[in-house]
């Protein structure tokens, strides 16, 4: 690309979905996925506490949830053919004595880059090396799947979320066929790895066995492939105690440098948004040439910090909220503050960030 030799290494295009929450911003590529129009939120006995419908609350606002691989395959499509190297899995990275990073795949390739930017996911040994701490354990776990009906689904585009007592789940189409749905849960430890999908799929039917029939069926009609279960975790950026987002010419971007907890829905959506403006900062400083690459990637780091801390505490505190198991609070919940007191502004807010077109 424009002369300059980048490669693209990546292990793989593991499955999940996005919920992407997205108010004028120029998301073109995405326009295609199925737009959700509306948001409900039932208790564990069926009972609809709430019902919104986005465009009420702002005209402009869009929601639209992607399948990850689907995402993965079409931010890819844009790409020059062969830009990817897959099955690229880092093995071990240094840094070299003249500036360089080192990089050594698990297949003995030996790669010395001039630049290095690491969306490696929360368990990135790219920010191990910068000095990161390994994320947190909120004390949540998640099953999520992917129900597929080949004769078509039988959704309304709608999110649909559904709340317990130390459990809440949700469902949301994400296509004609498939319908993605997650059950979020409390527990101590994360507990053993798990990849046997007959005991995922029994340890998620047991977590809402008296709920509405709804999320049963759903999860009976998840292909074995798709049935995960994830511990949440996060890392707080402290002002003056977390490392920065770049160290001379590697940076950091998505979960590698801010994982946050899924609650807000806006990981993979501050991941996009990173890739931004760290786009625009790297041609600045190529086009201008006045700015060197490591003064691009500081201010990208400024400039993103201030949203992403905020987000990912508001994150962490929705979830300490949503996963009360309380039932006095819980009855209060369902009976007063989703019923009366939520209002949809507030829970959108969070997903505004307008920019230029690139
Ligand atoms: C239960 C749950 C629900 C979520 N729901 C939402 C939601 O509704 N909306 C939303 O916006 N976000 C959501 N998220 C968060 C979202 O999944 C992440 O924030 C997002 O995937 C981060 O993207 P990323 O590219 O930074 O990292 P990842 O998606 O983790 O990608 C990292 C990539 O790096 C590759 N990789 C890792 N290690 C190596 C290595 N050693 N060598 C080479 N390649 C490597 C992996 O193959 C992977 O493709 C959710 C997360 C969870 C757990």
């Amino acid at each position: 690309m424009d002369g300059r030799h980048w490669m693209l290494l990546e292990l793989a295009m593991i499955s999940g979905v996005s919920f992407l929450k997205f108010k004028e911003n120029h998301w073109f590529i995405f326009e295609e996925y199925p737009g959700i129009c509306r948001l409900a939120i039932k208790s564990e006995d069926g009972r609809e506490l709430r019902s919104f419908r986005f465009k009420d609350e702002d005209e402009s606002q869009e929601v639209r949830a992607v399948e990850r691989r689907v995402l993965l395959e079409t931010l890819a499509s844009r790409l020059p053919p062969d830009a990817i190297s897959f099955s690229s899995k880092l093995a071990n990275i240094e840094r070299s004595e003249n500036g360089e990073t080192l990089l050594e795949l698990e297949d003995g390739i030996r790669i010395s880059a001039k630049i290095l930017i690491a969306c490696d996911g929360i368990r990135s040994p790219v920010a191990k090396l910068m000095g990161f701490p390994e994320p947190n354990y909120v004390g949540h776990c998640a099953f999520r799947g992917l129900a597929y009906f080949p004769e078509g689904q039988p959704f309304e585009p709608k999110v649909n979320y559904i709340y317990g007592k130390g459990v809440r789940a949700g469902y949301v189409p994400v296509s004609e066929t498939k319908v993605y749905w997650f059950i979020c849960y409390n527990s101590s430890s994360p507990g053993p790895k798990i990849t046997d999908p007959s005991i995922l799929r029994q340890q998620a039917e047991q977590l809402v066995r008296n709920w509405p029939t709804e999320l049963i069926n759903l999860i009976n009609l998840t292909p074995d492939d798709t049935i995960i279960r994830t511990s949440l975790v996060d890392r707080w950026l402290w002002p003056s105690i977390s490392p920065p987002a770049s160290t001379g010419s590697i940076v950091l971007v998505g979960d590698a440098w801010h994982p946050m907890t899924p609650n807000l829905g806006q990981g993979a959506c501050c991941a996009l948004e990173d890739s931004i403006v760290l786009t625009k900062k790297l041609a600045e400083a190529i086009k201008s040439k006045r700015t060197s690459v490591e003064d691009a990637f500081k201010a990208y780091g400024s400039e993103r910090w201030p949203r992403i801390f905020p987000l990912t505490v508001r994150a962490y505190l929705v979830g300490a909220l949503l996963q009360w198991d309380n039932p006095v609070i819980c009855a209060v919940r369902d009976n007063i503050v989703v019923p009366k007191l939520v209002r949809l502004g507030p829970v959108l807010e969070h997903t505004n960030f307008e920019f230029d077109p690139l």
